[in-house]
């Protein structure tokens, strides 16, 4: 049997498929149309500051969460230093005068919580019980689903039982429906700051929980160097990265994967195909639309994918120590981003925790803002160029004036902006609809999987966010994972990994 794999992005799964299949004996070569690894896990040089695009968190920093041991196949983890917020979030009232720190020790976010808004004392009981009993919850992660035996399924469900309430509690309450509950509405603003509000609190007060056990840390030097040292990973198992190579068509026979056709009209040979890029385009573009289902098409026709984000990056000639790095902050007036999206808050980080992404004495910033209108940043660039750049120039301006008024002594130490739009984001990871993350597990997707093959192809798999909803790093690492753990199981070999 051949071991020839081609996979297509080396975004996280892409890497993270291309290192097990190597570990496993595999030859494999991963085609990117970017001209460096990473996909959305990425940030960019400007001027000797890093901005970062991508990592808040990421679950398994420390040895006592489960991830932790796998992320350790395909990095060192012992090398890798994390930063441990004290604050998730520090959000501030309308006037800019009082604030509510959403602490991740949960008894210090509990203490907070009740002091700053005693009139929704039930409510917040309920929701630090909930991180709580989370907290105690470790994931079954070295097997993939798709290769368990029925007994591997009922020792899952045993684990998953203690939490069977929560689970059914959580997941049917999305994040802006819990808000509405509250009195207080700064409290209310808060709780729907978590994370996009359409997502279902389970899957926040997870992260929460992980967050509270100290194992979801931020990675010094972020996700460009994260990235970079996955790459690394992989081509010291003996993989290469081909980038500045778009795939547009997987070539198949008989129902069969047969390799991949790039953008040159060059053609690859495989034993088998892996697409780690976006989900839509394979299915619809490379694949022609000819292996799916209804199963398929009611994702794409139906279920919501998380937004594109405008990210407004801020290199700073100056220090900006003790000042809270992870801040929401309400916009005077409101700002006008495009005609289907208005933001009257400002989601901040304030890089001053990881000296390693701008020089000696300066700091980054980014402020990062949901869009509900893609279209409209790639039909502006593709159509106004000088227009869209004034977008962004009058966006960017704005925000310096809000923090200007925030911080003070920021608009003359402004040294670099830089501005990215969902158009940037679909340029340079080909990601749907320009999405952050894929799809939102809403309370109607619920625990959502996908399969991980199509309907009708045979030595063909789909990895990373786009059929593991929630999307996110260890999902993308474990669909890579499992795809190798799939192809071992296929050809009836054992698989293997290696630890640093
Ligand atoms: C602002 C932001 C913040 C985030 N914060 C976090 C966080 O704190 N924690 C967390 O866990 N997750 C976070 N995420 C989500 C996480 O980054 C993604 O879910 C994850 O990186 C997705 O990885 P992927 O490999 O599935 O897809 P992608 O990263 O999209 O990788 C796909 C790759 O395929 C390439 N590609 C696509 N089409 C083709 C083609 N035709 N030919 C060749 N190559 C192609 C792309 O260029 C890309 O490199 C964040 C994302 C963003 C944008």
């Amino acid at each position: 049997m051949g071991n020839r794999v081609k996979i297509i992005g080396a975004g996280i799964a892409g890497l993270s498929s291309g290192c097990y299949l190597q570990m496993n004996g595999y030859e494999t070569e991963i085609y990117e149309l970017h001209n460096i690894p990473g996909g959305l896990c990425t940030g960019w040089e400007r001027m000797g500051y890093t901005f970062d695009g991508c990592v808040h968190w990421l679950v398994g920093s420390s040895p006592e969460n489960n991830f932790y041991s796998l992320w350790n196949e395909l990095i060192n983890m012992k090398r890798q230093k994390f930063v441990d917020h004290e604050i998730y979030n520090r959000i501030w009232d309308k006037n800019g005068n009082k604030y509510i720190d959403f602490y991740t020790d949960v008894d210090k976010l509990e203490s907070e919580l009740l002091e700053k808004a005693p009139e929704d004392e039930s409510l917040i009981i309920s929701f630090t019980r909930a991180i709580r009993r989370l907290k105690t919850l470790k994931m079954p992660v070295n097997k993939a689903r798709e290769v368990m035996g029925p007994l591997d399924g009922i020792k899952t469900l045993i684990k998953f039982l203690p939490y069977i309430n929560t689970f059914r509690k959580w997941h049917k309450l999305s994040i802006e429906d819990f808000s509405v509950k509250f009195e207080n509405p700064l409290l209310r603003e808060g709780i729907r700051a978590l994370f996009v509000p359409e997502m279902a609190m389970l899957f926040i007060l997870m992260n929460m929980a992980w967050m509270a056990n100290k194992g979801a840390g931020y990675p010094i030097g972020g996700s460009l160097k994260l990235s970079g040292n996955i790459a690394d990973r992989y081509e010291k198992l003996g993989g290469k990265i081909y980038y500045n190579q778009r795939v547009e068509k997987i070539l198949t026979y008989e129902g069969k994967a047969k390799g991949i056709k790039l953008a040159s009209g060059e053609e690859k040979s495989a034993d088998f195909v892996v697409s780690a890029g976006d989900g839509f385009n394979t299915i619809f573009n490379m694949l022609d639309g000819k292996f799916k289902d209804k199963k398929i098409d009611k994702y794409y026709d139906k279920y919501k994918v998380f937004p594109s984000f405008m990210q407004v990056s801020l290199g700073l000639k100056r220090e900006m120590n003790g000042i809270e790095p992870n801040q929401y902050l309400p916009v005077p007036g409101n700002l006008k981003i495009d005609d289907l999206t208005t933001i009257n808050y400002l989601g901040l980080r304030i890089f001053n925790f990881d000296n390693t992404l701008a020089p000696k004495g300066k700091t980054t910033i980014t402020a990062l803002i949901p869009t509900k209108n893609y279209k409209y940043w790639i039909d502006l660039k593709e159509k106004d160029s000088k227009k869209y750049r004034e977008e962004k120039k009058r966006i960017s301006n704005r925000i310096v004036e809000v923090l200007e008024d925030k911080f003070g002594n920021i608009k003359n130490n402004v040294e670099v902006t830089d501005v990215s739009t969902p158009a940037s984001v679909i340029r340079y990871t080909g990601n749907w609809k320009g999405s952050f993350e894929g799809w939102i597990l809403t309370p109607e997707l619920g625990f959502g999987q996908m399969d991980k093959t199509l309907p009708g192809l045979d030595k063909f798999f789909m990895i990373g966010q786009w059929v593991e909803p929630g999307g996110g790093l260890p999902p993308a690492m474990m669909s890579g994972r499992a795809v190798a753990q799939m192809i071992c199981k296929k050809e009836n070999k054992e698989f293997i990994t290696k630890s640093f």
